[in-house]
């Protein structure tokens, strides 16, 4: 790696690739651009990402998908929006299909599709791309270090991500990098992670089932998170888009020792009161018909089954015989069953990071560093984290237009 460059990108996944094609681009191939990339290719999370065919955005995206500071996600995401990242991807022949959801895969459902042009278009830039060069130090001026090595570069970008999925090369060395350039890192969470329920809970009988929810979660007795969405009962515990969700906000408040509580509400749209109302009329127009199958008007049968036991009711007891005592716990466990949560899956399962360099540390508009001039800093390194669906991609893309073009201008 050693040689001098007009810019240097630490990190070579979705905001470093993205930041490379974007100097380049604004530099009009002037510059002697290199991505060092620690790992022995770019881009694993890129392959790993969305089940293998990469949710590259959403179709709708808007600063309410992210925790971060909003007035900065707001203007980054002025700057480049789902269109033009539609528009970037088609130009590096990579169409894309919108499914149910919203969220945006290539045509292809394949992220090889999107790893392979954005490779491409850097080959086609003369970005030079230098694999298992993982960077130990940096100086300002700026040098940079590696184990027996060093390079120098008039301009360097950050782009090393967070920790998430540790084995991918993003295993928060970064940060070490953008403290010794002055920079500060807040205490950092796995995000976006499925969730462990404590041994000899039900999920385990129930692993594959998946169905929508709503999800609450509270700490300290108060409500800080509700959300509705899919979730899925594993051998271990819960996943599915809600849990993932809602995983930051549990991890935090353990972490900080705020007791979190999570429940879930089996018929989402329906208070215990509404939902009392329904099974009080069901329960009267069928009044010989098994409780289980009566629930199962609503719920798959064998959740509807183990959800009876776990309030105390034999499942194939006749609707007409619930005394009032079992139905207002049956209510309870129907839309308030409190979840067992244990931990999270942990940095090798979680898909982001909670967390990371303050976005004050930045100038919005360039994604320059305000402590270290000619510093860029683009990414999951970033103190900023998006919820399922391509937001974290879109953040990478953006991020990495703003901050390879700035730094890409003038050299
Ligand atoms: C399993 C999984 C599935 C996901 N699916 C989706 C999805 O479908 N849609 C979505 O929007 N988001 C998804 N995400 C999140 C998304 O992948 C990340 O938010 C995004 O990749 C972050 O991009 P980044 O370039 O900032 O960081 P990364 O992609 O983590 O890239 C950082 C790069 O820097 C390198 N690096 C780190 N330290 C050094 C160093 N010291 N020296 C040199 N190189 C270094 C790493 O090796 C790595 O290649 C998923 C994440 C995971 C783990």
């Amino acid at each position: 790696m050693s040689g001098d460059w007009d810019l240097a990108i630490v990190g070579g996944g979705a905001a470093g690739l993205a930041a490379g094609i974007f100097a380049a681009e604004a530099s009009r191939g002037q510059a002697h651009i290199v991505i060092l990339e620690g790992s022995r290719r770019c881009g694993t999370k890129i392959l790993a990402s969305g089940g293998g065919r990469c949710n590259v955005t959403h179709e709708k995206v808007t600063p309410d998908d992210f925790n971060g500071s909003r007035n900065i996600v707001r203007n980054v995401l002025a700057a480049f929006g789902v269109e033009k990242t539609v528009e970037w991807f088609r130009s590096m022949g990579v169409e894309l299909k919108r499914e149910e959801t919203g969220k945006l895969f290539p045509v292809t459902d394949s992220a090889r599709t999107v790893l392979n042009a954005l490779l491409e278009r850097c080959r086609a830039l003369d970005v030079h791309v230098q694999t298992n060069c993982r960077i130990t130090g940096i100086r300002h001026g700026y040098e940079l270090i590696s184990p027996g090595e060093s390079a120098r570069a008039r301009r360097v970008i950050l782009a090393t991500g967070g920790r998430s999925l540790p084995k991918s090369g993003s295993d928060g060395s970064g940060w070490d990098l953008a403290r010794q350039l002055g920079h500060t890192v807040t205490k950092t969470y796995p995000a976006l992670t499925p969730l462990v329920l404590a041994e000899g809970f039900l999920h385990a009988a129930l692993s594959g089932i998946s169905l929508d929810v709503e999800l609450s979660t509270f700490a300290e007795g108060k409500l800080i998170d509700r959300r509705t969405g899919a979730m899925l009962f594993t051998h271990f515990g819960i996943s599915g888009p809600a849990v993932m969700d809602a995983s930051r906000h549990w991890v935090i408040a353990s972490e900080e020792g705020r007791s979190p509580e999570m429940r879930c509400n089996l018929l989402p749209g329906m208070d215990f009161a509404l939902a009392e109302k329904w099974l009080i009329a069901s329960c009267g127009k069928r009044p010989k018909a098994g409780l289980a199958t009566l629930l199962s008007q609503r719920l798959p049968e064998r959740l509807a089954e183990h959800l009876l036991l776990h309030a105390g009711i034999e499942p194939r007891l006749p609707a007409g015989q619930l005394s009032r005592e079992a139905r207002r716990k049956l209510m309870h466990v129907l839309t308030a069953l409190p979840l067992p949560v244990t931990g999270s899956r942990g940095w090798n399962y979680a898909e982001v990071t909670a967390g990371g360099v303050p976005l004050a540390e930045i100038d919005y508009r360039t994604m320059q560093s305000r402590k270290s001039p000619g510093l860029y800093l683009v990414g999951e390194i970033l103190d900023c984290d998006g919820r399922i669906g391509g937001f974290n991609f879109q953040w990478a893309w953006a991020t990495g237009y703003v901050g390879g073009r700035a730094a890409g201008e003038g050299l």
